[in-house]
Parts: C-alpha cells; structure tokens; sequence
C-alpha cells in the first residue's frame, strides 16, 4: 500500500497507521472508518469533527470514490449506474431491488478477456482490473442512491473476479467486516480458471473470518461439445476437470457451490440436455441457476419460450436436482447479465 492508494477498503488498523503517520493521535481513526463507512463520505474535507486545518490539509488525499455519470432506470425497478474512476474509464454497476431486499451487481474488471459468445462484455475485450476501493465504491454508491442497507451483493457485472482474485477478497473482507454486509449474502460467479476455484478454497478465510460467500460457477452447457462453442477458454479446462475442482472446494469448505446455465433457444434448452446436465452433476452438493438468455446486440442468441423454461427446469427437477430460473429484472435498461460492457466511448456520456 503506497501514499497514493485510497482510503477506502483500509481496514481500522490499517487507518490507525495511516492517521499516526500524518502526526495525529490514533482515536481520529476510528472516525475516519466511521466517516468512511458509514457516512461514505468522498472527501476527506467533509470530516466535520477534524481539525479545520488538518481537514484542509486532507482535501487532495484519495478516498476512492467514483463520480456517477449516468443512471437509467428498468421498467423493473433496477437502476444501471455507470460510473466514471480516477482515470477517467467508466465501469457499470447494477442496484436490483427485491422486497426489502436490495442487491447490487459489482463488476470487477473493465471489461473481461473471456469472450464468452452470448456475454456483451467479453465483446469488447479485457481492460484492467479493478482495485479493491473500486469494487467497495459501487456498493456504497448504490447504497446511498437508495438510500437503502444493501444485503446482497452478485459478482456477476463486468469482468471474471477469480483473474481478480485478491483485490474480489479484499473487497469483500471491507464490505463484510467493516460495511457489514453479512457473506452470506454474497456471490462470486466465475467461468472458471484452472486451479482458481482450488485456489479459493483453500483461501478458507476471509479477513479473520472463514469464508461464507457463495460461489457460482458459469457452466452453461451439459457437455464439451456446447461449452467449447459457447466458452472460447473451455477449451483449454475440460468440464471434467472443472467439476473435480468444484467437488473438491466442497469438500474443503463445506459449501454448496450454485451451477449457472443460461439458456438459448435451439442450442441447450432440450429435455434431454436437461437429463444429460443431470447426469453430469449426479451426486454433486449443488443447485443449479438456469438464466435465460438475454439478447445482446452481436449475436443472434433466443431466450427460450417459458414453457421450454419451465420444462427444463422440471426435467431437472425429476432427477432429483435443486433448480431455480433468475428472470433478469436489468432487460429495460441493458443491465441484466451479460448486458455490461465497457467499451462504450465516454465521448457520448453526459458530463
Ligand atoms: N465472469 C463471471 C461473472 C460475470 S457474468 C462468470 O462468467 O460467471 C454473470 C453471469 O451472467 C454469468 O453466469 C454469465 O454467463 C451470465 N451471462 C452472460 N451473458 C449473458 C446473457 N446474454 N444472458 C444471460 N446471462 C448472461
């Protein structure tokens, strides 16, 4: 951590050192986290209960918060937010509102070097990663555009959070241990990388906590063939392969790991895929997802009627495999799944 990293994401310790080394006494850190976290100030100059010349002083320190340039609203309720960072590259996340409940969909990369074929953010290629304090950053902002608790919180914006994998776990320590959000109540989703999922599971901790959160794994296909056309990178990460890591990460933590297929019209919403998909998690600690697709510009991929849906997902159902279907709520406003993406030209973006 350098002079120049924000403050936002810095646990009470690390705050403590930080207002010791500016000459100050150490209880002015846990204002400090107070102001951060709980206020979820974006200038260090709004600390009214600082010193006024120190407070002046704090003006040009990075606190780590984004500037939001547009927010739409989906006939659903859901709101997209892009937000512009420190560099001026803007990223996308999405508040989805669910009775009490409020969920915000983070990104952790601009944009995402998968390229997966029916996901509009791979379109346009990988940028860079996010830093913990930008993950952070579009919780709080969702929270205080609500304002509204956030309770639940989805990996599934922009990017692969296991490529991103210590800057996704800092940010979730911050967010758990220090903006409260139980783990609960969060989910990693990835395509799965070789050796990652293992990786996190043997993380086992998060913080001084063990870790809780939810994984979901993106596999979208019942077999090799439609996952290496669907998923350039499976190609190089049999589906066997991705399955012992899952088994093994359940067994390591204890956990239920969640199985995401989208389903496109014509490609693998038949029964019988239903059957096959079964066979493959035969056994297996796990509840499945399925998402119809949401259409994308590029390619000519069909959301399935609802009666394929329901079919599906009761063929899955009689071999004994805990189902759900997510209706994207984003459609309206191109911010359900797989709709981000960051290569828009900031030029056509409100100021
Ligand atoms: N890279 C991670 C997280 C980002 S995408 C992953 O692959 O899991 C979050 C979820 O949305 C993934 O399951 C992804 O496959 C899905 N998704 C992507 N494009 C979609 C689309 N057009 N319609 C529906 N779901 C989509």
């Amino acid at each position: 951590m350098t002079d120049a990293t924000p403050l936002l994401g810095r646990s009470l310790p690390e705050l403590q050192d930080w207002v010791v080394a500016q000459g100050q006494p150490s209880y002015r850190a846990k204002q400090l986290y107070q102001w951060l976290y709980e206020r979820s100030i974006h200038n260090l100059a709004e600390i009214s209960v600082f010193p006024k010349a120190w407070r002046q002083s704090l003006q040009a320190v990075p606190v780590g918060r984004s500037q939001i340039v547009d927010r739409s609203v989906s006939p659903s309720g859901s709101i997209k937010y892009l937000l512009r960072l420190h560099d001026g590259e803007i990223i996308e996340a999405v508040g989805i509102p669910s009775g009490d409940r409020l969920t915000v969909c983070v990104s952790s990369q601009l944009g995402c070097a998968m390229a997966c074929d029916f996901c509009a953010t791979g379109k346009g290629g990988f940028r860079r990663h996010l830093a913990p304090h930008e993950i952070i950053d579009q919780v709080l902002t969702v929270q205080e555009d609500w304002q509204q608790r956030v309770s639940n919180i989805v990996f599934m914006g922009m990017g692969e959070p296991l490529l991103n994998l210590d800057a996704v776990l800092a940010a979730i320590r911050c967010l758990n241990q220090d903006i409260g959000i139980g783990q609960r109540g969060i989910t990693v989703s990835t395509v799965g990388i070789p050796g990652h999922i293992r990786r996190l599971a043997e993380t086992k901790r998060v913080g001084d906590r063990p870790l809780q959160f939810t994984l979901a794994v993106s596999l979208h296909a019942p077999n090799q063939a439609i996952r290496d056309r669907l998923i350039p990178s499976s190609r190089h990460y049999p589906i066997t392969d991705l399955l012992q890591e899952c088994r093994d990460y359940v067994q390591i933590t204890g956990r239920r790991v969640t199985f995401e297929y989208i389903l496109l019209a014509g490609l693998n919403d038949q029964p019988e895929q239903a059957e096959q998909l079964a066979q493959l998690l035969r056994g297996f600690q796990s509840h499945v997802n399925l998402i119809p697709c949401n259409p994308i510009d590029e390619v000519e991929y069909q959301r399935p009627s609802k009666a394929r849906v329901d079919a599906f997902a009761d063929a899955l159902r009689q071999q004994r495999v805990a189902v759900t279907v997510r209706w994207s709520k984003g459609l309206g406003a191109d911010a359900a799944c797989g709709q981000l993406r960051a290569n828009r030209s900031t030029a056509t973006l409100p100021a």
